[in-house]
C-alpha cells in the first residue's frame, strides 16, 4: 500500500484550522487504499473516470461523498447521476442541461462546480469569462442542479507569480458569482490546488483542495 498516512495527517491538520475541505484524488489507485483514508475518517473522494468510480462507488461504504472531477462526456452523465455528491467540471451548457435532466430522472437536485479555464499554456478543459456568463444565464431554469461555485487548474508551471495569478483570476471570477434572484446558485466552494499547489491556492482563496499524489503517491 502506497497511502501516505501521515501526509494525510498533516494536511488535514492544516486544512481544518482554515476550513477547507480536502477531496482525496484516488483516481487509478485501488479501493483498498481509498478504504485505508476512509478508516481514519476521510470522506470525500475525486476520480476522473466514470467507469472507474462507478466500480469502486459499488465496492465502498455508503456515506462516501464521491466527487467527479473529470472531463465529463454528456453521455455519460446517467451512471453517476444517482450518487454523486459534486461535479466539478462542468464546461458546458449542453453538459449542465444533461446534468439537469439526467438529476431529474433521479428525483434529485446535484450540485456543480463551472470549470473555468485560466492555465496560460496548456490546453485544458474550462470555460472562459464570456463562456461563464453565459453559461450562468441558463442556470436558472435547470433547477435540479445548484451551482455551488467554480473549479480551476492553474498551470503546471514552476513560475510562481503566473500561478498566483491565475489562482487569482479564479478567486476574482468567483467573487463575481453573486446573485442572490438566482435560487439555485450557491457560491459556497472554490475548487483549487492540487498537491504542487495547494498551499498558495489556499492563500489565494481557495475553499477545496483537490489532493492526490501527495496521499497516494505518484500514479503511474
Ligand atoms: C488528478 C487530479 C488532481 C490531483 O492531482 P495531484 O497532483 O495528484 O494532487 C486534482 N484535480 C484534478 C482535476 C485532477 O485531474
Amino acid at each position: 500500500m502506497s497511502v501516505n498516512i501521515s501526509a494525510y495527517q498533516q494536511l488535514v491538520k492544516q486544512l481544518s484550522d482554515s476550513s477547507i475541505a480536502l477531496v482525496a484524488v484516488s483516481k487509478i489507485k485501488p479501493v483498498s487504499d481509498i478504504k485505508a483514508l476512509y478508516d481514519l475518517g476521510q470522506r470525500d473522494f475525486g476520480e476522473n473516470y466514470v467507469q472507474e468510480l462507478v466500480d469502486k462507488q459499488s465496492q465502498l461504504p455508503g456515506d462516501i461523498r464521491w466527487h467527479f472531477i473529470g472531463h465529463l462526456q454528456s453521455n455519460k452523465v446517467k451512471y453517476i447521476a444517482p450518487f454523486v455528491h459534486l461535479i466539478h467540471g462542468v464546461d458546458s451548457i449542453n453538459l449542465l442541461k444533461e446534468i439537469n435532466k439526467q438529476a431529474l430522472k433521479n428525483d434529485r437536485v446535484i450540485d456543480c462546480l463551472l470549470q473555468v479555464h485560466v492555465a496560460k499554456e496548456e490546453t485544458k478543459f474550462g470555460l472562459d469569462e464570456g463562456e461563464l456568463h453565459d453559461v450562468m444565464m441558463e442556470v436558472p431554469a435547470l433547477k435540479n442542479v445548484q451551482v455551488k461555485g467554480l473549479m480551476g487548474m492553474a498551470s503546471f508551471s514552476d513560475d510562481e507569480t503566473l500561478v498566483r495569478n491565475e489562482f487569482r483570476q479564479l478567486r476574482k471570477l468567483f467573487g463575481q458569482l453573486d446573485q442572490p434572484e438566482i435560487l439555485n446558485l450557491k457560491p459556497e466552494i472554490l475548487s483549487m490546488g492540487m498537491s504542487g499547489d495547494y498551499k498558495m491556492a489556499i492563500e489565494e482563496g481557495s475553499t477545496m483542495v483537490r489532493v492526490g499524489s501527495l496521499l497516494f503517491g505518484a500514479r503511474v
